[in-house]
């Protein structure tokens, strides 16, 4: 990639990046759009990652569709798809690792343990490899973007984040990789978690302003529609620092995650 920025494809003008595991959908799609928009070239990484997966995760079933993917980036004008082997990204003998210490440690952190190390560490491997002018990341992945953006700021990564907006089924379902491991029924009991985020807003709407005397609502809330989906956890946060908020308040993050059957999913919303 190094040579190929140097003096192949990606030689002169701006470069974007999208880093993703592939099972590329219209959500990773919106993304290069994001990119394609700011800058001259596009490079998609498609690397399912392995240390960011804890111990007795998907990381085996995970979906891999290389095939299509590369049909979807070459439809959607993405310059370079780089596909690194996982003996490159990781020999045998590494030994570091980039450890994120603060907005990484609760939510999604506290349930995978060192998921945010292994973003951070392949993402900063990737940062190097690409040497990308903007990266985009989707704000479907509340707490990976606030913990990527520490990494560059902290770390003095010459490259400019972008979040890109959640995209969505028609009927509000976010879009995610792990959506085929979805049953029918599980998929109809999966809608209750956009479902809450929209009775939150409204709550809101509505004058809700206690974060904690509204959270245990919403989970009661979500406990009589949605029977099939067992909440991890509901969070009303700063969207930068991931701060507690306990007053509601425009642009608060509003982020869940929960299991609809053996499928672990995440969502959130911004109040407005
Ligand atoms: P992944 O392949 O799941 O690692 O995701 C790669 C990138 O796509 C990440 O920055 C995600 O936040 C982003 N992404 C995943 N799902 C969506 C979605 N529904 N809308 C927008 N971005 C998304």
């Amino acid at each position: 990639m190094l040579q190929e920025r140097q003096c192949g494809e990606l030689a002169g003008g701006s470069v974007g990046f999208v880093p993703t595991m592939g099972a590329l959908h219209a959500g990773h799609l919106s993304l290069v759009q994001l990119s394609r928009a700011q800058t001259d070239k596009t490079v998609v990484s498609i690397f399912v990652n392995p240390t960011q997966f804890a111990e007795g995760e998907d990381y085996a079933q995970y979906p891999r569709t290389m095939d299509e993917d590369l049909a979807h980036c070459e439809a959607a004008g993405v310059s370079v798809v780089f596909c690194p082997p996982e003996h490159e990204m990781y020999p045998a003998d590494a030994s570091v690792r980039v450890v994120e210490n603060r907005v990484a440690r609760d939510l999604c952190g506290a349930a995978r343990p060192g998921h945010f190390t292994g973003v951070c560490t392949v993402v900063a491997k990737l940062f190097h490899l690409v040497a990308p002018d903007v990266a985009v990341f989707g704000e479907k992945d509340a707490q990976q973007l606030a913990v990527i953006r520490r990494m560059v700021r902290d770390l003095f990564f010459p490259v400019r984040i972008v979040g890109g907006p959640i995209i969505r089924e028609p009927d509000g379902l976010a879009l995610s990789s792990r959506n085929v491991y979805l049953s029918a029924s599980e998929r109809a009991e999966a809608l209750g978690l956009y479902q809450m985020l929209c009775w939150i807003q409204l709550q809101y709407e509505g004058g809700a302003l206690d974060a904690n005397a509204l959270a245990p609502k919403a989970r009661r809330w979500l406990a009589a529609e949605y029977p099939g989906v067992a909440l991890e956890y509901l969070a009303f946060r700063d969207p930068d620092t991931l701060e507690k908020q306990t007053v509601l308040q425009s642009g608060v993050l509003v982020a869940l995650a929960g299991r609809v059957g053996q499928t672990r999913l995440i969502d959130n919303i911004r109040l407005a």
